[in-house]
């Protein structure tokens, strides 16, 4: 079936093909990356070549394929979530877990799908949703979306296959520019320049991109420190250098990670940007 919607995504159109070719279709699905429009594209389309009968799914044509693209497959659920943030909780996934081994209502098979996981789906939730992915029920789609696959289990992520919606290996050169900025701000005397810098990671992509490459020029640095050579910026990892010893190395690119565990965690970019400088700073420079 042709989607012209993935259109310019051709890495994802070959691998999607491909596991359809090969005819098995995986228990759970992790979509990640893009916009919400195109993961939800997406989720359309593996749960109508779940749900699908003729030949060669997805057709697009039959009865089961347009209930899912009109949102009403009696065998497609999407998670609702509670509360005012509309997390997914642990009371709710333990019921899907239930309803997923009763046997679907027509189609072949039952999809589940939870969207905004990094936003939705705290770890507790993931912990109870672990056993199921172990040995997922027959019949079954879990489908799970997010911006970023970072903000899921290592166990989560293992059990999938994922598919994401760009490509990955993309450096964003805003937040490499930002966190090279940010790394020589940590190793200055002043505390402006860094505060400065901390504060302009003032939207979430970009403040999870420029964390990971702070924390891939703490290791370039570090590995300048142990005597081997710096693989993405020489001038910065010398720079660093001269001021960190091993063990800051190891603390300050620990920070960088609770960073962006209080990024998935909902705490205010600003506040993060406060904390993650005064941390900087008192573990640089504290006697
Ligand atoms: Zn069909």
């Amino acid at each position: 079936m042709n989607f012209p919607e993935l259109q310019g995504n051709e890495q994802l159109k070959k691998s999607l093909s491909e596991l359809e070719r090969g005819g098995r279709m995986p228990h759970a699905v992790i979509i990640s990356s893009g916009n919400a429009e195109g993961r939800r594209i997406l989720t359309k389309r593996l749960s109508m070549w779940a749900v699908c009968s003729k030949d060669n799914p997805p057709c697009g044509k039959c009865k089961d394929c347009q209930n899912v693209q009109s949102d009403v497959h009696c065998d497609v659920y999407f998670a609702k979530g509670s509360g005012k943030t509309d997390i997914y909780k642990k009371e709710e996934i333990a019921a899907i877990i239930r309803d997923s081994y009763v046997k679907p209502n027509q189609a072949l098979r039952k999809v589940y799908v939870f969207e905004d996981c990094d936003r939705k789906l705290p770890v507790i939730s993931q912990n109870a949703f672990l056993k199921t992915l172990e040995e997922p029920p027959q019949d079954t789609l879990f489908i799970l979306t997010c911006e970023s696959s970072r903000s899921l289990l290592d166990t989560i992520r293992s059990r999938a296959v994922e598919f994401s919606l760009e490509n990955t290996e993309q450096i964003n050169e805003e937040a490499y520019s930002l966190a090279k900025e940010i790394a020589r701000g940590i190793v200055s005397p002043g505390e402006i320049n860094l505060l400065r810098s901390t504060y302009k990671m003032n939207d979430r992509a970009l403040a999870l991109d420029t964390l990971d490459s702070i924390a891939a020029l703490l290791r370039d640095g570090l590995a300048v420190y142990i005597g081997s050579t710096a693989e993405i910026d020489s001038d910065t990892a010398d720079l660093l250098c001269r001021k960190l010893t091993k063990s800051r190395f190891l603390k300050l690119i620990e920070l960088t990670q609770d960073a962006k565990s209080k990024i998935y965690a909902n705490v205010s970019l600003k506040l993060i940007s406060l904390w993650l400088c005064a941390e900087y700073r008192r573990n640089v420079w504290q006697k």
